[in-house]
């Protein structure tokens, strides 16, 4: 099974898609923890990558297209994946059909999780995140067990670079222009379906069951 999240920034795409990762036992492939990596790591990826993402604009399809093909290349996305915030932008979109389509393959489900603008920022600027192990957590509605914590790796918790609320602005800016045309490429091909992402989270994801059976 092959599944796109579609959303805002900070609609709940990554909280969700290590559920249903988990649950379909398919990888979640994030280009953004792709990105936080490569910085966390100093290598030239992440450099090129780090100047786009502090600013709020998306990294240029050339660096971002090359390594999601070789991602999910790999052996362990044979049967399926959870992509989560990729594709953002049309030619990203239409890269991966065309990739897809010489392998005789396309994706399943295109999942939409909606969240309006104005509930964006107040979850942005509560999430806290682990850059050791990806998880991702929010100080009002999913606290972790000791505050500043991770749950699952015990490291440090922080307030990423760009969740700030001038960032987020841009990245939701970012969003309408670049992203949401998705809805309709997707809608096109009879793959969108789009959940609720207001509800809590375990509901979204009981949704989300509904959908992928
Ligand atoms: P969020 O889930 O909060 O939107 P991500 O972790 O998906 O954040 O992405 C963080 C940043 O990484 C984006 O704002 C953008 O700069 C960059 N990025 C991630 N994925 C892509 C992509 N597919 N194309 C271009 N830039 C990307
Ligand atoms: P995205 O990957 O779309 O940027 P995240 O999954 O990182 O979004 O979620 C953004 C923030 O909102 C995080 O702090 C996360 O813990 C929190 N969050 C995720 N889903 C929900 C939900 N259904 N209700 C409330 N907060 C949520
Ligand atoms: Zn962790």
């Amino acid at each position: 099974m092959k599944i796109i999240m579609l959303g805002a920034p900070g609609a709940g795409k990554g909280t969700q898609a290590k559920m249903i990762a988990e649950k379909y036992s398919i990888p979640h492939v994030s280009t953004g923890d792709i990105f936080r990596a490569n910085i966390k790591n100093g290598t030239e990826l992440g450099k090129q990558a780090k100047e786009y993402m502090d600013a709020g604009k998306l990294v240029p399809d050339e660096l971002t297209v090359k390594i999601l093909l070789d991602r999910v290349a790999q052996e362990d996305c044979a049967n399926g994946y959870v992509l989560d915030g990729f594709p953002r932008t049309i030619p990203q979109a239409e890269v991966l059909e065309d990739a897809l389509k010489k392998l005789g393959d396309q994706i399943d489900y295109a999942i939409n999780v909606d969240v309006p603008d104005e509930n964006i920022v107040r979850r942005m600027s509560g999430r806290r995140a682990c850059l050791k192990c990806g998880a991702t957590y929010h100080i009002e509605h999913i606290p972790p067990k000791q505050e500043g914590i991770c749950d699952t790796c015990g490291s440090e918790l922080v307030l990423r670079d760009d969740d700030k609320p001038e960032t987020v602005q841009k990245r939701l800016q970012v969003y309408h222009e670049q992203t949401q045309p998705l809805i309709d490429f997707y809608t096109e091909r009879n793959i969108l379906k789009a959940v609720d992402g207001t509800k809590d989270m375990k509901e979204v994801f009981n949704d989300i069951i509904a959908i992928l059976g």
